[in-house]
């Protein structure tokens, strides 16, 4: 992703009213991000937990959502996958997001998905080495993940977002 402001982000926002655009809060790392990582950018609003925001760059244009944690817990000890890494995580680590659409003018339709609670999915992926002989290498291993990490952030965004399909 290429680096950009708060302001930016805030305007990217394609599913929240005007007060809540204001009310987004900047994580602590947004001026120190290795923005050449991200195949998107999510993170908590550190002023309101339950909020939280993801970004996708298509073509060349970003767009957000907001998307709320609506607390239902997974069964302790179950390992959920996250549908944007896939990588299977213990139980908190993983929950669900809903995300408001905008068919619905009320805004009371949403989508949900299980991602990573704390939104990191490419500190993971980045992060990731062959296990076993049979692995291919970390670059490839890591370039094969994050394809996938892109393509499953971008469809999520674009579907709430109702995006046209991307050229
Ligand atoms: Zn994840």
């Amino acid at each position: 992703m290429k680096k950009r402001s708060l302001r930016e982000f805030k305007l990217a926002l394609g599913n929240v009213d005007e007060a809540t655009r204001k009310a987004v809060h900047a994580p602590k790392a947004l001026t120190r991000l290795a923005w050449e990582d991200l195949d998107y950018l999510g993170w908590r609003d550190p002023g309101a937990q339950q909020r939280g925001y993801l970004f996708i760059e298509r073509n060349e244009r970003l767009h957000g959502v907001m998307v709320l944690n609506t607390k239902t817990q997974t069964s302790a000890g179950r390992a959920v996958m996250c549908a944007f890494c896939r990588m299977p995580r213990r139980f908190g680590q993983v929950v669900l997001f809903s995300s408001p659409t905008l068919t619905n003018p009320k805004g009371t339709s949403t989508q949900g998905t299980y991602i990573c609670a704390d939104l990191d999915c490419n500190v993971r992926v980045n992060g990731l080495r062959p296990m076993s002989p049979l692995d291919p290498p970390a670059d490839e291993l890591v370039g094969k993940h994050r394809e996938q990490l892109a393509d499953s952030a971008q469809r999520f965004i674009a579907s709430v977002l109702e995006l046209p399909a991307a050229s």
